[in-house]
């Protein structure tokens, strides 16, 4: 392939940007990154060749700042921009801006873009060109009584949106004449507060609607082609949450009328680059070539390119930089096929027990399954920060069938392990297990009929917790420290306090050994006794009461130095688990009496203690940090301090005796 350009900016952060860079590189393009403040340790910024920091952490101080980017590219000596998605991507004045400057923007026309960017324009446009747009009035009248009476026109249900809405944002679903008022008067404010822009169409709301996008590609030579289509009707307040390709019930008939709109609509306003069009299908039956309607272009890269990548083996990246450097596009339609079936799911960092409002907190932990593509633009470390969009990764997996592309993402999703957030993973998981989008049979309103189902959190149980701490202290018969933990009694019961730590929370309980294969954890809302622990597989089973309970608790060291990642695996759900080193506590209680051991392996943050200090038992005599957490250091007794060997700052291993007493019978 030939190198499009020497050097390119990307105009965007997170997952996108990482995406973009990878591809760049592959072609021998050089990149440089921008970042606020808040991203100064982004994936993003490491990956490029080079990064300019473009401002404060608010989008609008710096993402946005298309003044400040093309600087920042002018300066760096790169030739094109790549905006990725969101952000400035369907921003015209900022394409004119970027071409005004003598650089290349990434992506179509500005003028292209103006006529997709308002939905009432792009539907009058699409109807002229004779693809079919959903019926509704999308006219410049604007006053309630008149638009009331379109809607009546139309016929209830019908769907209110603001022209220059996204993001499924904007937007009212009307049932009953009585609630139209009410409903235009919200879309119009979501209109202005969001776009600034209160102007509505009024669309009759397609039953049983199933969204259904097609991909499509253009060049500065004239040539369109489509990269067949994408299903994105798994929505949650019109926002998708996992995306297929190709459609389930797809017909070659359908698939031809589809397309063949889609190249047209393209085609009507000389589209070059990468674009999709979006059509709400009547998924009541089985799709007709006369049952779908137009309902946007969005002119960018969409989030869910990857799945389109999976089926055709096409970098849509890669095509979108040679396009922009004037290329032919690097193939003809007919050498374009489908192979298998893939499926992408976003990772969120959200509460679905909570209304799946968004999260923020640092991932002590990250890791994904090999068996998936996982784009992402955070590592384990990282910090999801509450002044973006809180996505952690897309998921996306490929196989020959649906059902072996789906079998596969449910075990990507098994394997993905996030510590340090609360994130939607079960929620994917529930989604991907649903019966109905198993068989193909789901519309856009599939989520919100099932919410109740698909949010239900798996309890955390005790048992789970019992289960988790002890495997993550490796005692398993057969485990490889099998046995007594080095520093036990070997008699009568030993107890260890375990520390867990669940999403944003710590719990904190106690280990008892009653013998080699029965433990009881207490500490927690009841006490929980594991006996005639067996290993079963890979999971572990132990008689609790009169059940015997089989729980697979996966245990990783990877990564995490100090401790362990237990990942418990019950009702097909997986819940993470750190569980800091607890050897090393053992050995600190072994010896409570003259010395305060490093309950783990970390830093010491801070210390207030002295050789001679006088201390009183319980005082506060330093902090020590490991993995992200904080743990004080007491005084086990009163006394003298005769050893201090530490320093702020130091890495210390657990079990290390930090601070020592003088003898109690020297004092
Ligand atoms: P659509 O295909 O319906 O336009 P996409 O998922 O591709 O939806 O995203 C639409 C736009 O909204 C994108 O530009 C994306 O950056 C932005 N977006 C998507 N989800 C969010 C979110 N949760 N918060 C903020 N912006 C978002
Ligand atoms: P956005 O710019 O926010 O992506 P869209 O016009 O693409 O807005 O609509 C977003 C989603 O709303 C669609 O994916 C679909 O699920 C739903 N939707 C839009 N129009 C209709 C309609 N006429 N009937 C039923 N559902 C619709
Ligand atoms: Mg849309």
């Amino acid at each position: 392939m030939m190198k499009p350009f020497n050097k390119i900016l990307i105009a965007n952060r997170g997952e996108i940007a990482c995406r973009i860079i990878r591809t760049a590189r592959a072609l021998g393009v050089g990149t440089v990154a921008v970042y606020s403040d808040a991203d100064a340790q982004a994936q993003h910024v490491a990956l490029a060749d080079a990064a300019v920091h473009i401002g404060p952490p608010a989008v609008s101080q710096s993402y946005l700042r298309g003044d400040v980017i093309i600087q920042a590219a002018l300066d760096s000596g790169a030739q094109a921009i790549h905006p990725g998605y969101g952000f400035l991507s369907e921003n015209p004045d900022f394409v004119d801006a970027v071409e005004q400057a003598g650089l290349v923007f990434i992506g179509p026309s500005a003028s292209a873009i103006r006529a997709m960017g308002l939905k009432d324009a792009a539907k009058k446009l699409m109807q002229q060109a004779g693809v079919p747009v959903v019926p509704g009035y999308h006219g410049e009248n604007q006053d309630p009584a008149f638009l009331s009476a379109q809607a009546d026109d139309i016929g209830y249900p019908v769907l209110i949106k603001a022209r220059a809405g996204g993001g499924g944002k904007g937007m009212r679903r009307v049932d009953d004449p009585s609630d139209f008022a009410a409903a235009l008067a919200s879309a119009q404010r979501e209109g202005v507060s969001a776009f600034g822009d209160g102007h509505v169409l009024i669309e009759k709301y397609v039953s049983a609607p199933r969204h259904i996008e097609v991909q499509v590609f253009g060049d500065s030579h004239g040539n369109v082609v489509h990269l067949f289509e994408r299903d994105c009707s798994l929505q949650r307040r019109h926002q998708k949450v996992i995306e297929e390709a190709p459609a389930p019930g797809m017909t070659g008939d359908v698939r031809a009328a589809m397309t063949e709109a889609a190249v047209t609509a393209a085609k009507a306003i000389g589209y070059s680059g990468a674009g999709t069009i979006e059509f709400i299908a009547d998924g009541s039956g089985p799709l007709r070539p006369d049952g779908f309607w137009f309902m946007e272009m969005n002119t960018r890269l969409q989030v869910e390119h990857p799945v389109t990548e999976a089926i055709t083996g096409v970098d849509l990246v890669a095509w979108q930089l040679l396009v922009a450097a004037g290329a032919p596009l690097p193939c003809t339609q007919d050498q374009l096929t489908i192979s298998g079936h893939a499926f992408e799911a976003r990772l969120y960092a959200e509460d679905p027990g909570n209304n799946f409002l968004p999260a923020t907190g640092t991932l002590h932990h990250l890791s994904f399954h090999d068996g998936a593509r996982n784009d992402t633009g955070v590592r384990s470390g990282d910090e999801i920060s509450p002044w973006y969009d809180p996505m952690i990764a897309k998921i996306i997996t490929h196989g020959a069938t649906r059902a072996e592309a789906l079998d596969r993402l449910r075990t990507a999703l098994a394997q993905t392990h996030v510590a340090g957030t609360v994130t939607n993973a079960g929620f994917l998981a529930a989604l991907a297990a649903h019966q109905g989008f198993n068989a193909g049979h789901f519309d856009t309103g599939l989520i919100a009929r099932d919410l109740d189902t698909l949010c239900a959190a798996v309890p955390l149980s005790e048992t789970h917790l019992a289960f988790a701490a002890y495997s993550a202290l490796d005692l398993a018969p057969g485990a490889s420290g099998g046995g007594t933990p080095p520093g036990w009694r070997l008699w009568g019961t030993a107890q260890t306090e375990v520390l867990m730590l669940h999403g944003t929370e710590t719990l904190a309980r106690t280990l008892s050994f009653e013998s080699g294969d029965s433990v009881t954890l207490s500490g927690g809302p009841e006490p929980v006794t594991l006996s005639e622990i067996r290993r079963d597989g890979a999971a572990l089973s132990a008689r609790v009461g009169a059940q015997r309970i089989r729980c697979g608790a996966r245990v990783a060291r990877a990564d995490l130095g100090a401790g362990a990642l237990v990942s418990v695996l019950s009702e097909g759900r997986t819940t993470d688990l750190i569980v800091p080193d607890a050897r090393s506590g053992q050995a600190a209680r072994a010896d409570t009496g003259n010395a305060v051991l490093a309950p783990m392996t970390g830093v010491v943050i801070q210390l207030s203690a002295a050789i001679g200090d006088r201390v009183t038992q319980g005082q506060v005599l330093g902090v020590m940090e490991a993995m992200k957490m904080e743990t004080t250091l007491v005084a086990p007794r009163d006394g003298i301090i005769a050893a201090v060997a530490c320093a702020v700052g130091a890495p210390v291993e657990g079990g290390l005796a930090l601070i020592t007493f003088e003898d109690e019978a020297a004092e």
